[in-house]
């Protein structure tokens, strides 16, 4: 008993390995069999969602729960480093303070109220296809426009080439918009 217990004490250890104390011989063996959160885990490689510099994340998540995103060391961008807004993607997810309901003010009124996704998506498009109308021009000094100027987009950093295209696509050729822009180019 009291051999088995002095064999475990790290001093022994170092002293029989002759070790430096940095490594095996200075854990416990409650530290030796502790094992990562992110263990028996799947793993599902991802991009950073803020901004523009595309960072590589590994997604991890365990029945259908996530449990971790942490940086890629397999991203050419970023070899595993995150910075501190990147880092806490996972919160972004998690925290209980996150909005999930759209929260919509109505003219002149000072309180938000919740509304339900689909309805705040039927008023944008009702509130576009509006402004189109009145704003279209199809033609100036006798050249030809089509064209407003009344609406602009913005997008996100994390739209890509593909995502952007179509955007272009609807919205320039479709709804004759020419402010377009994206908030990060890569
Ligand atoms: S980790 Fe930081 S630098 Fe990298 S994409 Fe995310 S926000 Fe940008």
């Amino acid at each position: 008993m009291l051999k088995d217990l002095l064999s475990r004490w790290p001093l022994i250890q170092q002293i029989r390995t002759r070790a430096d104390g940095t490594g095996l011989e200075a854990m416990s063996q409650r530290t030796r069999e502790l094992r990562p959160k992110t263990d028996g885990a799947q793993v599902t490689p991802s991009i950073c969602p803020y901004c523009g510099v595309g960072c590589g994340q590994l997604v991890y998540h365990k029945n259908g729960k996530l449990i971790s995103i942490e940086g890629d060391p397999q991203s050419p961008i970023s070899r595993g480093h995150l910075c501190p807004k990147g880092a806490d993607t996972y919160e972004l997810h998690t925290h209980p303070g996150r909005l999930k309901k759209v929260k919509y003010r109505a003219p002149y009124s000072r309180e938000w109220q919740e509304i339900e996704l689909e309805r705040a998506m039927d008023m944008v498009a009702e509130r576009m296809w509006d402004t189109r109308d009145r704003t279209f021009q199809e033609a100036r000094d006798s050249n030809s426009l089509m064209q407003t100027t009344a609406m602009a987009h913005l997008g996100g950093a994390t739209l890509d080439n593909e995502e952007n295209y179509l955007i272009k696509k609807l919205f320039t050729a479709g709804l004759g918009m020419v402010c377009i822009s994206n908030q990060a180019r890569i």
